[in-house]
């Protein structure tokens, strides 16, 4: 082995590890961990509780949800107790899609009736945020609810006639309709209802403020109440509500913080072990 490649490994062996600074970026789910001799009772971040567990080795595992929109910067996280410890999120800019796009203005406004109907839903799927679902461990290791294309990726951002519209909350998956669409974690059905925009929606909630909703489908196999384990079929994809071709919509909130699907496919240690 030459030398500087000896010198190279030993470098990066010595690097130091700073255990209490995590990095991650818009729309992520993170995990972050401590190592502590006095109990915790409570993880925050951004004036939110956070759930946290403790491994069989006494590390204390936590999970935190960065919203799509939350600033790049620097932000403190606490783990109280006894003591308290203070560790630093250092968040970064997503990579978001932009499209610009001019329509006439009648295609882009709704009239009154219709802007109505669209708070009413957009308030029925956002209390489904705050319903308590008795659930831990809530991060068995997810799976996609369909396979498919992604047409449209998490955070992407339109432009209608200049004007910004609401970045994209979740994943599309362009799939044929009437594809099955499986719960990815197991969870309890939350709201089953049809919408102005996101045509038949279903909402599941997965324990600690994570909640999924599933957008334009054509068909729903599940009801209000009702406990679905994970990869058991929910629905059928479809092109219901303002849609333009068949597609599962795939949205993911975690106490109230829109996450991006994708991290939590990705989480590292689920706690199902
Ligand atoms: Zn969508």
């Amino acid at each position: 082995m030459p030398y500087f490649m000896i010198l190279f490994l030993s470098l990066s062996l010595a690097t130091p590890v700073y255990a209490h600074d995590w990095t991650a970026t818009q729309g992520d789910i993170i995990e972050v961990t401590l190592n502590s001799n006095t109990p915790i009772n409570k993880l925050t971040y951004m004036g939110k509780e956070w759930p946290f567990q403790e491994a069989a080795n006494g590390t204390i595992h936590g999970w935190i949800g960065v919203d799509l929109k939350q600033k790049a910067g620097n932000y403190p996280i606490k783990w109280l107790g006894k003591k308290t410890t203070t560790d630093h999120i250092h968040i970064k800019q997503g990579e978001f899609r932009i499209s610009r796009i001019t329509v006439e203005k009648k295609m882009s406004s709704f009239d009154a009736a219709a802007i109505k109907r669209i708070r009413a839903d957009q308030q029925a799927i956002k209390n489904t945020y705050d319903m308590h679902v008795d659930i831990f461990p809530l991060f068995t290791k997810a799976s996609m609810p369909v396979d498919g294309i992604e047409s449209t990726p998490f955070g992407a951002q339109r432009y209608v006639n200049g004007a910004a519209k609401s970045p994209h909350s979740g994943i599309d998956i362009a799939a044929p309709k009437g594809t099955l669409v499986k719960a990815p974690l197991a969870g309890k059905v939350l709201l089953v209802e049809d919408m102005f925009l996101n045509g038949t929606l279903i909402a599941i909630g997965h324990g600690k403020g994570l909640v999924s909703v599933y957008a334009h489908l054509s068909k729903t196999l599940v009801k209000v109440g009702e406990q679905v384990q994970a990869g058991q079929n929910i629905a059928e994809v479809g092109s219901t509500g303002r849609s333009t071709g068949a597609h599962l919509h795939w949205g993911m909130r975690f106490n109230h913080a829109r996450i991006n699907p994708h991290s939590l496919l990705s989480l590292v240690t689920p706690l199902d072990k």
